[in-house]
């Protein structure tokens, strides 16, 4: 049997093991060790060290994906804020909130109610006979498509703040919990 010349890496004592050998145990320190071989040389590491390393490597894989889990998350909730945000009517996109709805929705209102009073009274001295009696009807009914059209998108601006909250609520619940793992 062909014997290779070794050194423990941990005491340095000499060591006598089998070519074949892929462990030792050091006979001086009783060191667990595994032994390497290159093309160049043949030396033997400590199992200790390897499986610090391993540990240390495990743990930097469940780092990587926990990251790329929150990743996955932050993304996510990316698209789905873009997709529940709404425009104003600068045409500039926001994040919708119930106060902004309401207020809009009262704004519109007030216009519409000032708007048709406003018209009725305009168009009351009018003689009732042709393009007059047209005009006593359509203007009024601007005010009240006006009214009707701001408490339609006061309600669904509502609706998207409340769903835009219970998916922010969500994302966070969800970022935490990847966090926390
Ligand atoms: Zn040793």
């Amino acid at each position: 049997m062909q014997l290779e010349r070794l050194v423990c890496n941990a005491c340095g004592a000499p060591l006598e093991v089998p070519a074949s050998a892929k462990f030792v145990t050091c006979g001086h320190c009783s060191g667990q060790l595994q032994i390497r071989r290159t093309e160049s040389a043949v030396y033997t590491e400590i199992l200790a060290d390897l499986a610090e390393k391993t540990e240390e490597l495990s743990e930097r894989i469940d780092d990587l994906a926990a990251n790329s889990e929150l990743t996955a998350i932050d993304s996510n909730w990316q698209m789905e804020r873009e997709s529940l945000m709404v425009r104003d009517k600068h045409g500039n996109r926001h994040v919708p909130t119930k106060g902004s709805s309401i207020a809009a929705g009262v704004a519109a209102t007030l216009f519409g109610c000032f708007w048709t009073v406003m018209a009725i009274r305009w168009t009351s001295t009018a003689p009732a006979v042709g393009v007059f009696s047209v005009t006593k009807i359509v203007f009024p009914a601007f005010g009240i498509i006006v009214i009707a059209l701001g408490i339609y998108n006061s309600m669904t601006n509502i609706t998207k703040a409340e769903k835009y909250k219970r998916a922010e609520r969500r994302y966070r619940q969800q970022r935490s919990e990847a966090d926390r793992s």
